[in-house]
Parts: C-alpha cells; sequence; structure tokens
C-alpha cells in the first residue's frame, strides 16, 4: 500500500502549530504561526493553506498522498458536524462550522476536536499511555484540560461537554469559577492559583518554573506548593479513578513539567484516596509526547477517522 500522511494542527489563542504526520505518528516537518488574525475566517484558511504546502515541500511528500487534516481546539467541539461549539480566544469562532468552511479551501477532508481530547488520543496511541484502553489524561496549564479513553475511544459524551475534569468540584465552599459552578480543580492546581499559592508562601511572586527548580533541590516551601497542588489533584483523580478504573492516568501541560515535585506527592496522595484494589494497579505517569500531544493526537484523528488504522 502507497504510505500515507496526515497533517495535524493546533490552533491556540496565541500560537497555532501544524505538522506533517507520518502513519506511525512520526512528525516530518512542523510550522508555528501567531494566531492573531484568525478572527478573519479566510485569512485563518489561507495561512492554513500556505502551511499545508510548505509543510509537505519541507518533507518532499507529495500533496496527493496526504490523505487529511486534524484540527485540535480549545474549546468544546461537536467532532460529528465538525462544528466548534465555543471558543473564546478568537473572536467569531463560536458556533462556527469549521469543517465546513475548509472544504474546497484545503484539498483533502478534514476533521475536528477538542485539544484535550487530541492530547489524550496521542498518549493513548503512542505515548505514555500507549497500548492502554482506558486512560485519563490531565494537562495542567493556565485551564486544567481532560481527555478521557474509553474503549479505545475518545469520550465525548451526548453534548460534546465529558472529560472537563478540570471542572470537577472539589469543595462546596470554594472560589466561583467562570464554568459557572463552585470550587472547581481548575481554582486550585491552574497557573493563576499556583502563582497565588506560592506568593502566600514565599511573600513574592516566583515563577513556576523557578519553584520546580527549588522543589528539585530540597527547598521545603516549594515543595510545600507543589504538595498542597499533588493534594487537590489526587482527590479529583482518586475520585475519577474509583468511576472509571482506567489502565493510566496521564499528566501533561505546562504545570506537569514540575516532574517528580508533583508526581512523587500525587502518588502517595493518590494511594489516601482511591479504592484498595484499585491503586495498585493503576499507573500514574507524566505525558510523553510534550508540547507535541495535540498536533499528534489531530492527525492521528485524522488517520483513524479514515479508518487507516
Ligand atoms: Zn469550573
Amino acid at each position: 500500500m502507497k504510505k500515507a500522511y496526515y497533517f495535524g494542527v493546533d490552533v491556540g489563542g496565541t500560537f497555532t502549530k501544524a505538522a506533517l504526520v507520518d502513519a506511525a505518528g512520526k512528525i516530518l516537518s512542523r510550522i508555528q504561526v501567531s494566531s492573531a488574525g484568525f478572527n478573519n475566517k479566510a485569512y485563518f484558511a489561507e495561512t492554513l493553506y500556505r502551511a499545508v504546502l510548505r509543510l509537505a515541500l519541507e518533507a518532499r511528500i507529495p500533496l496527493r498522498s496526504v490523505r487529511g487534516m486534524g484540527i485540535g481546539l480549545p474549546g468544546p467541539v461537536d467532532a460529528q458536524r465538525g462544528i466548534i461549539l465555543s471558543l473564546t480566544n478568537i473572536r467569531g469562532w463560536s458556533h462556527f462550522s469549521l469543517v465546513r468552511f475548509l472544504k474546497g479551501r484545503v484539498p483533502f477532508p478534514v476533521f475536528i476536536e477538542n485539544d484535550a481530547n487530541c492530547m489524550a488520543l496521542a498518549e493513548s496511541r503512542i505515548g505514555a499511555a500507549k497500548g492502554a484502553s482506558f486512560a485519563l489524561c490531565l494537562t495542567l496549564g493556565t485551564g486544567v484540560g481532560g481527555g478521557l479513553i474509553l474503549d479505545r475511544e475518545i469520550y465525548r459524551g451526548p453534548f460534546f461537554l465529558g472529560g472537563e475534569v478540570g471542572h470537577m468540584p472539589l469543595d462546596a465552599h470554594g472560589p466561583v469559577c467562570e464554568c459557572g459552578g463552585t470550587g472547581c480543580l481548575e481554582r486550585y492546581v491552574g497557573n493563576q492559583a499556583i502563582a497565588a499559592r506560592a506568593r502566600k508562601v514565599f511573600g513574592r511572586d516566583v515563577r513556576l518554573e523557578d519553584m520546580s527548580r527549588m522543589a528539585r533541590s530540597g527547598d521545603r516551601r516549594a515543595g510545600k506548593v507543589w504538595k498542597d497542588v499533588a493534594l487537590h489533584l489526587a482527590l479529583a483523580i482518586g475520585g475519577l479513578m474509583n468511576v472509571l478504573g482506567p489502565e493510566v492516568v496521564v499528566i501533561g501541560g505546562g504545570v506537569a513539567q514540575a516532574g517528580p515535585a508533583l508526581l512523587t506527592p500525587l502518588r502517595a496522595y493518590v494511594k489516601k484516596y482511591a479504592m484498595r484494589h484499585l491503586k495498585a494497579k493503576v499507573k500514574i505517569t507524566a505525558a510523553a509526547l510534550g508540547n507535541d500531544a495535540g498536533l499528534l493526537g489531530a492527525a492521528l484523528l485524522a488517520k483513524e477517522k479514515l479508518g487507516q488504522k
């Protein structure tokens, strides 16, 4: 059979990344562009098409060998009908039929998906949860995204809102969340919450990277901040483990770069909150694909949608 290739695109509020990926999930060429101006949809389509040509040229792959494109987006997506349900980062993209819009503007089929779901798909196929049929993936950053792989499929739920781990309520009296809930996980382990906690402990602003480094070299105050993040994460993860009984829990995103400073106390706390029979079986691990997880997942999504497993 002739070799098949796919484009993976990861649309962010600030930058958008795209890559040409082979069927095994190897990136052959990549590009990053600014997302500024994407509120102009025609400009977005043009930028995308130019990126496609350049990526193919760079990888010396003829465009006719490219089977499809997957696009990951930072908001809920109706993956079946190809509609972005809500997207706050780019003006005018909520309730936008992106797949229909790109038809004819790029020369192959396009599929769209929520970016955390893309990450979960990539980690479960070629990353830290490779081989697992049931995986829970969290991506920790400004927001806390989540993706569930259940029986090898992305779980979206009937309203395409499933898997929003960041909005799992942890405290009935906690802070109000922009999602409309109260005491959501994101309010305790999102970037801003961690920065606020660090400010309290250190009496000044401390960058997250510095706090990871300090924790590694044994700084007790930094260790305390990460332990508190781990505790809140463990409540959510322990609960989800008990409900879903996954094989693997994958922790990714910028905050996860804290590494053992976060993962070691997290594993210890999860033992406290997960059921006895489960906790020995479930592996909690750092994501393997880093910042590429989103675009790799988007490319793999296109591949699987086209039935080329
Ligand atoms: Zn919330």
